[in-house]
């Protein structure tokens, strides 16, 4: 489709303006952060689930005290306004970036309420989505949390961004909507406005200027694609089949919608979402309150609740670990309760007062087990809140390796995909910038998969692999070669991993794990797979 870029952020004038008097200016500057909030707010109010939460916490961003004091600081220097606001949302980045993960990944969304209160100080336009009136592929430095949930999911084909890395916003909020997006792209800024592109999301490939054949086999692909999906439903089965469960990663957002999805099911619920960005954690009944939603809308099928995950790349004002200068390697995930036991207890009873109100078939796992004595730990406690279906999550190497001796003690395994990359490869989650190494296609990664799924095999215990990895359908395919019996993904790519699980037989899935597996790399291990698919599964 046609490129529609977004407006470029305004910029100061070179021409510094003079002055007012400093408590003028700050008066000036804080109002139109005020004035930025309260757009916020009023946009948050029109939306539900992730799109408000994403929204009021960044009007809460532009309410914060300690930037209206920075803001302060500037024009007691003689800013005028929107210089001073300039200059202490820089400063406060700075910080942000510093602190990294999480809180680095905020920085945009300060950036976004800098321009905004910028725009409304100078009297320019507003910055923000395009609206050319056709259909569009929007292309654009980076979105900010309140551009990509106000996006029109019928006119905008596709997203392209410069920047923004795998745990962006964009990504999470597009794979939500079903949007194709391609972030990092090195070439955005040579991409004119309304000339032609053609984005393909799976390869994460942009071509400018497409010829009519090359565009043409695009559209006709994805038109195939989409007639071919409409017919797809019912459990998870390979041609032979093997059962294969199909289930679907939730956090926040409407309960009802998501049971509405035709899936067998939830293979990871991010409780998270009732803990961020906080400054107390959740009452014991608004939890439970929460919970049994959630489990009323999959009544009669199975809600996998994953435990807290605090840490890390999602930090918790109280949940405070000290401060650490390698946060993923430090106290997160089940970690957590070594410092805050009763963060997992209070969490666990409200989970088991949940389930015995609805008829879901509810199994709880935490994330970040390391060894089997933490596996013993956490189902002595689940079991002691009155759970029945414990499970553990793997996603540290430490727990593929000894599988053998990890699976007897739990109900089932869930693999995270996604840590057991950044753990086996060493890289960093977070980072833009080690795409490759974190690539789920990586030969070691599935390596360990094959390790737990073959100890599932033998043990008879449930392995679930609930990573972006399950999201991918021929990759898919060589994880239930691996032994996976069971695939967790966001609702959009559902219908096409039961697709291709739907063309190849057990049997074939697991000559396809081997050849991933004697490759040397993720490229060679895609491209193998690949070629040895079904023709139909090769295309996607
Ligand atoms: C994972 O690590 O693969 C996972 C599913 O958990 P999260 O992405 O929430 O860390
Ligand atoms: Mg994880």
């Amino acid at each position: 489709g046609p490129v529609a870029r977004m407006a470029a952020p305004p910029s100061l004038p070179e021409k510094r303006m003079t002055a007012g008097a400093p408590a003028d200016e700050a008066v000036e500057a804080r109002r139109a952060l005020e004035r930025v909030a309260d757009l916020l707010d009023r946009r948050a109010a029109e939306l539900r689930g992730d799109a408000a939460a994403v929204l009021g916490a960044q009007a809460l961003m532009a309410r914060d005290p300690e930037l209206a004091r920075r803001v302060g600081e500037y024009t007691e220097e003689g800013e005028p306004a929107a210089w001073a606001v300039h200059a202490a949302c820089g400063a406060y980045q700075e910080l942000l970036r510093a602190a990294g993960g999480y809180l680095a990944e905020r920085a945009a969304d300060l950036a976004d309420i800098r321009d905004r209160a910028i725009a409304l100080l100078l009297g320019l336009p507003m910055p923000g989505l395009p609206d050319p009136g056709v259909a569009h592929v929007l292309v654009a430095e980076d979105l900010a949390p309140a551009d990509t949930v106000q996006l029109d999911t019928e006119g905008v084909l596709a997203i392209v961004t410069r920047g923004g890395g795998p745990t962006s916003h964009t990504v999470i909020l597009a794979r939500a909507l079903g949007i194709p997006a391609v972030v990092g792209c090195e070439g955005a800024d040579t991409l004119g406005d309304g000339s032609t592109v053609a984005v393909d999301g799976d390869a994460g490939t942009v071509v400018a200027d497409p010829d009519e054949e090359f565009a043409d086999r695009l559209r006709q692909r994805a038109e195939r694609r989409r007639a071919l999906l409409a017919e797809s439903s019912g459990p998870g089965r390979t041609a032979d089949g093997t059962p294969v469960a199909l289930l679907l990663n939730v956090g926040e957002g409407d309960p009802h919608k998501a049971g509405a999805h035709d899936s067998e099911g939830v293979g990871l619920l991010r409780t998270e979402f009732l803990f961020l960005d906080r400054s107390e954690p959740p009452t014991t009944q608004e939890q439970e309150a929460a919970y049994t939603a959630l489990f009323e809308a999959f009544a009669g099928r199975t809600v996998t609740v994953r435990t807290l995950d605090a840490g890390s790349d999602k930090p918790l004002a109280f949940a405070r670990t000290g401060h650490e200068d390698n946060p993923a390697l430090g106290v997160r995930g089940f970690r957590t309760s070594r410092v805050h036991p009763g963060l997992l207890t209070e969490q666990l009873a409200a989970i088991a007062t949940a389930s015995r109100k609805t008829s879901a078939e509810v199994r709880v796992m935490a994330p970040m087990v390391s060894t089997p004595d933490e596996a013993d730990e956490f189902v002595s406690l689940a079991r002691g809140a009155g759970l029945t279906r414990v499970g553990v999550m793997i996603e540290v190497p430490g727990a593929a390796l000894l599988a053998d001796r990890l699976l007897p003690r739990v109900d089932f395994v869930s693999i995270g995909t996604n840590d057991l990359a950044q753990y086996t490869m060493a890289a960093d989650r977070t980072l833009g910038a080690l795409p490759d190494l974190l690539d789920p296609w990586q030969p070691a990664l599935l390596h360990l998969v094959g390790t737990v799924g073959g100890v599932g095999e033998r043990t008879g215990r449930p392995v679930g692999v609930c990573g972006e990895a399950a999201a991918e359908p021929l990759l898919a395919l060589v994880l239930v070669g691996l032994g996976a019996t069971s695939l967790s993904m966001s609702a959009p790519v559902l219908p096409a991993v039961r697709r291709a699980l739907a063309l190849h037989t057990r049997d074939e899935c697991r000559r396809l794990a081997e050849l991933a597996l004697a490759a040397s790399s993720a490229e060679q291990a895609r491209e193998v797979v690949r070629a040895a698919v079904h023709p139909e599964a090769a295309e996607w």
